[in-house]
């Protein structure tokens, strides 16, 4: 039996011989196999799960099966880090370098040219449209917040928010390099729209730069005094001596932030000497720091040189952090815009590439949370197991074990929400409008 799995519209149905991983289940259900996964068959009954068993141990009535023959079952996903503002827009403002300076001259160009709220507002609709088709539950995305800008993305942010509740968990942080947090007019700007629009998530980019400290300070104390979660873009740099991530984690500490902090990026993390990045990350840990790690983004843009093959992934010291106890996990960041021209919101592609650039394998169970339960537990979500009583949202697979469902991309999928099938993703043709093509 391979996807799509044929469902006759009836309320009440069975999904028969289902594997899904016993840390998505509530109680301990045997056997397991060596990969963690149990058999099982699950009852839904108007659009809730109402009763889960053994495979074939089950008395589910007259209840319609719909045959999964042993294929895999998740729970939807939850990306932690996305720009959905910055999304689609590579046909216009392509990069023509392919790295980091380039992507921000790119963007700079197409936002003062092009990000009319409607501009935003399509291009995030389609985003959204597409990570729910995937199978994504909740987003979290970093809003581009400098200058006039600011003023028209935070209340298309608001509405899309609003129109996609129950389907996809929106929240977005706002996105500016830290020295602007000196600038007391940006700063009031920023407060004025997260006031009305945001999600209580202040954020920067946080680099060396002289006023990474008092900017720092000034994040700090605006979040506290409104009770803000904090969420930064750090050391995106393969230069060893960006440190900014030790400043946060020193910073955190010693103001007792009472908040939730999140972390992406970090790259250089991986390059600095054993001892700084031991100390590093022992100060990460004791700050309750949650690390996101963006391993197809920093795959593409670090270690870009014309002419000169890649010798590093990019990515962060993301084992070395889980060992010390760190909540890591992995998230889409940028699609088809110059920072990545790639992507789709797909977060079984973001885990499959996470598994091969990372080593996210062996054993492959013991880094399921890492596109959940993670980044779920850092955006203060509580999404539970599979278990009676929950909604029956699940992401219907094709692959048997964990070799299958990383081998193939899975586009054929079967996503139910409340138990209903959803349809494919968008047809990109839906953004041509936006470029003058329809
Ligand atoms: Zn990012």
């Amino acid at each position: 039996m391979t996807a799509p799995f044929s469902f006759a519209g009836a309320p009440r149905f069975a999904l028969a011989n289902a594997c899904a991983l016993a840390s998505h289940l509530p109680a301990k259900i045997t056997p397991v196999d060596r990969d963690g996964f149990a058999l099982l068959d699950i009852l839904i009954d108007h659009g809730r799960i109402a009763e889960i068993a053994p495979a074939g141990r089950s008395e589910f009535g007259d209840a319609p099966g719909v045959a999964l023959a042993g294929c895999i079952v998740l729970p939807p996903f939850v990306d932690a880090h996305t720009h959905l503002d910055k999304a689609h827009i590579w046909r216009r403002a392509s990069n023509p370098t392919g790295d980091f300076d380039g992507a921000l001259n790119a963007v700079a160009k197409d936002r003062a040219a092009n990000w009319t709220a409607t501009d935003v507002a399509t291009r995030m609709e389609f985003c959204l449209r597409t990570a729910y088709a995937h199978g994504t539950a909740a987003i979290r995305t970093h809003v581009d917040s400098i200058g006039p800008q600011t003023r028209i993305s935070w209340p298309v942010i608001a509405e899309t928010r609003d129109r996609w509740r129950g389907r996809i968990d929106l929240q977005a942080s706002p996105l500016f390099l830290i020295d602007f947090a000196l600038d007391e007019a940006h700063m009031a700007n920023i407060e004025a729209m997260l006031d009305a629009h945001g999600s209580n998530i202040l954020g920067a980019v946080t680099y060396m730069t002289p006023s990474l400290r008092d900017g720092l300070e000034i994040l700090f104390t605006l979040a506290e005094r409104k009770g803000w979660d904090l969420d930064f873009h750090v050391d995106e740099s393969a230069d060893p001596r960006a440190c900014s991530l030790a400043v946060i984690a020193e910073t955190a500490i010693a103001r007792h932030f009472a908040g939730r902090i999140l972390v992406g990026h970090c790259c250089s993390l991986s390059l600095q000497p054993p001892e700084d990045q031991q100390r590093t990350i022992e100060a990460v840990a004791k700050a309750g720091v949650s690390v996101v790690s963006l391993p197809m983004c920093n795959m593409f843009l670090q270690d870009r040189q014309p002419r000169r093959t890649p010798r590093w992934r990019g990515v962060t010291a993301f084992h070395e952090l889980e060992e010390a106890g760190v909540n890591v996990m992995i998230a889409s960041d940028n699609i088809r815009d110059p920072f990545y021209a790639y992507g789709d919101l797909d977060m079984l592609e973001v885990w499959r590439e996470g598994v091969r650039i990372l080593h996210l394998d062996y054993p492959f169970a013991k880094w399921a949370p890492v596109v959940r339960a993670a980044p779920a537990k850092a955006m203060g979500l509580s999404l539970g197991e599979i278990r009676p009583g929950a909604p029956a949202d699940l992401v219907l697979t094709g692959a048997r074990d964990f070799t299958e469902l990383f081998a193939r991309p899975h586009a054929d999928r079967t996503v139910l929400r409340n138990g209903a099938p959803l349809g494919p993703a968008p047809d990109y043709a839906d953004l041509d409008a936006l470029e003058g093509l329809s």
